[in-house]
């Protein structure tokens, strides 16, 4: 398997903002956005004791063709949730399996279960993605990876005495949109090689 390549990658800290200007380029290749297409990021968040969870998001601008290739298809959805019933089910069936002396020890059942799982686990990762870019050229499959990649709010935190305007982290690739994004939102950026 090829060393996977570090791509730079750019952050912006801003004050925790109810509005943000979103400058008008598509978030991950910069180039014009299609009207009316977004890409949704989101940061979550667990309260101390884990009980409550909050989730901040934000819609960026997409051009049609980043758009095009980061849609996941019905059949891949459909296979994905198959793969974890399948991989549920037969989690569920263990006890009967170890009951019926199939294994003379078991930990090896339990062990064998533990495989099936991991297994359909990956077999349905690896069918999803090959579903979903089914008829794809190198060129549109690393596009996919990047639209995922494009963006990412890493922590926020809301205004506290500590930190009066508050603070949420974002993760940007394309240098000249976290460039645009922190200078119309009051933030500050800082760039890294270490993907
Ligand atoms: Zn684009």
């Amino acid at each position: 398997m090829a060393a996977e390549v570090k791509n730079p990658y750019y952050k912006v800290k801003t004050p925790y903002l109810v509005n943000f200007n979103i400058p008008y380029s598509c978030v991950v290749c910069g180039n014009p956005p299609a009207p009316g297409l977004e890409w949704k990021v989101e940061g979550n968040k667990s309260s101390w004791n884990g009980k409550s969870r909050t989730t901040l998001s934000l819609k960026f601008p997409i051009c049609q063709e980043c758009y095009k290739v980061s849609r996941d298809k019905k059949l891949a959805s459909f296979l994905t949730i198959l793969g974890a019933l399948l991989a549920m089910g037969q989690c569920l069936l263990l006890p009967s399996v170890l009951n019926s002396g199939l294994f003379k020890d078991p930990t090896l059942g339990f062990a064998t279960s533990w495989m099936i799982f991991i297994i359909l686990l990956f077999l349905v990762r690896w069918l999803g993605n090959a579903v979903n870019q089914k008829g794809f050229t190198p060129e549109q499959r690393e596009l996919r990876k990047r639209v995922k990649r494009c963006a990412r709010i890493l922590s926020f935190n809301s205004p506290s005495r500590s930190e009066i305007n508050g603070a949420i982290l974002f993760r940007f690739e394309n240098p000249a949109f976290a460039t645009k994004f922190s200078i119309s939102n009051f933030g500050l950026l800082e760039s890294t090689k270490i993907g």
